[in-house]
């Protein structure tokens, strides 16, 4: 079952489908994709994943309601397509929530908020609020950010909030990968992005807050 809605982002109208279960098998990505999540809280392993955002950049969003003890195979296939970039905004929670609910960690994946603390040293606001502010000249609003995803019926409101956070993704990896190359900091920001799959993991596997690198 698809619910389809019309949103307006920055002049532009996209699409979003919200599908129940599972992405349609026949959904097609061009290029790297924006990926984002929302769940019941911030606890992992205790607060269930409730939806997925995912986006190539063009006119549609898709917006997978995840279903209790269900698993989704045609998300999943997207998320560990070793050919398919994911763009995510802190991908390390995300990540380790995808691995807990779906089984597969998603990669290669690509963080903005890591290239953001590489290339924005001249400030410590990294937020996707701020960082799109600052270099896409947009509002993001938060509002909806504490609702309750597992709700079997989104709300309008909830759905324009979700599908938000995933189209500016894209425009904002370009921004950051201009000031990691003027400042030489993509090879580290690449393998920073390369190291995620195995930090997420850590948390997944009961390390979460724990830094594997640190003397004491
Ligand atoms: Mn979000």
């Amino acid at each position: 079952m698809t619910r389809k809605l019309s949103l307006t982002v920055e002049g532009k109208n996209v699409a979003v489908h919200v599908h129940r279960g599972d992405l349609p098998a026949a959904t097609a990505f061009a290029g790297p994709v924006a990926v984002d999540c929302e769940a019941m809280g911030l606890a992992l392993g205790r607060d269930r994943l409730c939806l997925v955002q995912i986006s190539d950049g063009g006119d549609a969003v898709h917006l997978v309601q995840i279903l209790k003890d269900t698993p989704a195979p045609n998300l999943a296939g997207v998320l560990a397509d070793p050919r398919k970039l994911k763009i995510l905004h802190f991908a390390r929670f995300d990540m380790a929530l995808l691995r807990h609910a779906l089984g597969v960690m998603p990669a290669p994946v690509y963080c903005t908020k890591i290239a953001s603390r590489l290339a924005r040293t001249y400030t410590d606001r990294h937020g996707l609020k701020d960082v799109v502010k600052e270099l896409l000249g947009r509002d993001v609003s938060k509002e909806q950010q504490s609702s309750d995803w597992g709700a079997e019926q989104l709300s309008d409101s909830q759905i324009a909030y979700a599908a938000a956070d995933v189209v500016h993704l894209h425009a904002l990896r370009e921004k950051l990968n201009a000031m990691l190359e003027r400042e030489g900091r993509m090879p580290l920001a690449q393998a920073c992005f390369d190291f995620l799959p195995t930090r997420a993991e850590l948390d997944v596997a009961g390390w979460p807050e724990v830094d594997i690198f640190a003397h004491s």
